[in-house]
């Protein structure tokens, strides 16, 4: 791959003042982007918002969920096809939020999957471990069981493609950061298993990624970028970690 991506996961955060403020700061701050790509995903009602302001900017906006269903009564959701009009590039499948609190499994993730692709989006997917898994040595086991279940639907070439995240669940918002090397060793195993003719797909780190360790991470031959939550609300150390890619 050519250029490192950032992309900040906001999780249910922010109001219309934040929006404003975040972004323009983003904006104000944030290195040429020929080497790097950066997205910000917003959360659903500030998306407009998000496009107007980064329209002209470089930075690439994208949604952190999608329906299934293009579209029909299934009240709350929303499909690819609206995040697409509003502007959206990106899509995050498969957080671990949502498959812990929403109940959402491999199969369903992979249908998330497949309808990104199917509606022009890139989806970002989602993988990693719990960490009674890992210290059971399951890890290669349960990256494995989430990827297969989207090799199975869509095929070898959509995931050679796409963007995985690997982010090890003991490491989301908990301030304990995977090693580099432990990084690099599950990004291999999962560009190993994915990787198809040549085509080999953009691998993220998440997971407390933070101004002081994203050099180090980002570092590791097999990591070509980071989806950043905490941090991404935080304009100076976004834009750290974001200069920490170049
Ligand atoms: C995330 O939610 O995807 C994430 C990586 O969060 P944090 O950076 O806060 O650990």
């Amino acid at each position: 791959m050519s250029r490192s991506l950032v992309v900040g996961n906001w999780k249910m955060h922010a109001s219309q003042a934040q929006v404003n403020e975040l972004l323009g700061a983003l904006k104000a701050g944030m290195p040429a982007l020929d080497r790097i790509e950066v997205a910000v995903c917003p959360p659903y009602p500030y998306l407009m918002q998000a496009a107007h302001l980064l329209a002209g900017s470089g930075i690439a906006l994208g949604a952190q969920n999608l329906a299934v269903e293009a579209s029909g009564a299934y009240t709350g959701e929303v499909s690819g096809p609206m995040l697409g009009d509003v502007g959206c590039r990106y899509v995050i499948v498969g957080h671990s939020e949502r498959r812990r609190l929403y109940g959402e499994d491999n199969a369903l993730v992979a249908q998330k999957f497949r309808a990104a692709v199917s509606h022009g989006l890139v989806p970002i997917l989602c993988v990693g471990e719990q960490l009674a898994e890992r210290e059971a040595d399951a890890t290669e086991a349960v990256l494995a069981a989430q990827i297969d279940a989207v090799l199975e639907l869509c095929g070898d070439e959509a995931l050679a493609g796409a963007v995985i995240a690997y982010e090890p669940v003991w490491a989301i918002g908990t301030g304990r950061v995977a090693t580099p090397e432990q990084a690099q060793a599950s990004h291999r195993f999962i560009r190993d298993r994915v990787s198809r003719g040549g085509r080999t797909p953009t691998l993220l780190y998440g997971g407390s990624v933070k101004p002081d360790n994203a050099a180090g991470l980002f570092a590791q031959p097999d990591v070509d970028g980071g989806l950043i939550g905490g941090a991404s609300l935080v304009a100076d150390q976004f834009l750290s970690i974001c200069k920490a890619a170049l």
